[in-house]
């Protein structure tokens, strides 16, 4: 009996294992479709001076804008995309909505400052980047300058030699770049300072719970005073209250991002809070 019970329970899981599998494919295929349709959509979440409170930018972040389920976030497609190949034609997309709207606001003289677009490690390592970006920006006619990509700590300790030719690479076009997320990979600092990146993105798990926590408060002013030794410029990530942003002030952070001032808007929404 207990033998039977094993075999159907194992009939049951097998089945499940099934279903998940069918689903995935799915899933798959619904994302070959969301790209043939474009159902990507970007949003905008603003970059913010510490010291000022004026814009400064923006960081481009993808959504699914599925026909039947609404908005998909990033952390419910990004990693079956990078499995499934299509991270790379995803990225695309990105760079040719947010060169669309960049175009748009040189044409109607909005300032923007900079847009920063988020690169997944299949596209930073890819040997034709540079030369596919050139071309979609010299569609749009959007200058290198107006766009910084955010690349993270693990895309650029694996393999440092290549890593960095490929950042060379992208700041002799004229591209700026950021470490994203920083403080949650391994990069040791004698690396970083060969990186020929502008800016330090601290992750939120950082900010999260300055300043009531002592360590974390530490740990900012720190990455602050390090980052201002090595010419870099600082974004703190996920600042959600007034407290938080005055630690940063204090702490001489340049820039924030957050719930606070603004979660990621529609184009048109930016647009307006740039005024
Ligand atoms: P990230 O680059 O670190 O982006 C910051 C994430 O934190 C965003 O989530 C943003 O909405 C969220 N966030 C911002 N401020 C706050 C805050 O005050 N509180 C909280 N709780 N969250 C905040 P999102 O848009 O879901 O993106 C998640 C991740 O997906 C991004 O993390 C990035 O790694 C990735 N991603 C987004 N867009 C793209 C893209 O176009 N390409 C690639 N490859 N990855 C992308
Ligand atoms: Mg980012
Ligand atoms: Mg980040
Ligand atoms: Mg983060």
């Amino acid at each position: 009996r207990a033998k039977h019970n094993g075999k159907n329970n194992y009939q049951f899981y097998d089945a499940n294992m099934n279903v998940h599998t069918i689903e995935l494919l799915a899933y798959e295929a619904q994302l070959r479709r969301a790209l043939d349709n474009r159902e990507f959509v970007v949003h905008y979440q603003p970059k913010v001076s510490v010291a000022t409170g004026k814009i400064v930018g923006a960081e481009a972040l993808v959504r699914w804008h599925h026909p039947d389920n609404g908005m998909i976030y990033p952390s419910d497609f990004i990693g079956l995309a990078e499995q499934a190949g299509l991270i790379g034609k995803i990225g695309m997309q990105v760079l040719d909505i947010v060169c669309r709207d960049i175009a748009h606001f040189q044409a109607v003289g909005k300032q923007f400052g900079r847009i920063a677009i988020n690169l997944s490690g299949a596209q930073f390592n890819d040997e034709g980047l540079l030369e596919v970006l050139q071309k979609v920006i010299a569609f749009w006619k959007v200058p290198s300058s107006a766009i910084e990509f955010e690349i993270t700590e693990s895309m650029v300790m694996n393999n440092h030699e290549q890593a960095i030719g490929h950042m060379d690479a992208l700041k002799a076009a004229g591209f700026t770049l950021s470490i994203d997320d920083f403080g949650t990979g391994y990069s040791s600092l004698a690396y970083l300072k060969r990186f020929p990146v502008d800016s330090l993105k601290i992750d939120r798990s950082f900010i999260m719970d300055i300043p009531g926590d002592s360590n974390d408060t530490a740990i900012v002013l720190a990455v602050v005073a390090m980052a201002k030794t090595l010419g870099l410029k600082v974004v703190a990530e996920g600042v959600e209250n007034v407290t938080q942003l005055q630690t940063l002030l204090a702490c001489a952070c340049d820039e924030y991002q957050g719930f606070y001032f603004s979660k990621g808007v529609p184009v048109d929404d930016f647009s307006r809070l740039l005024g």
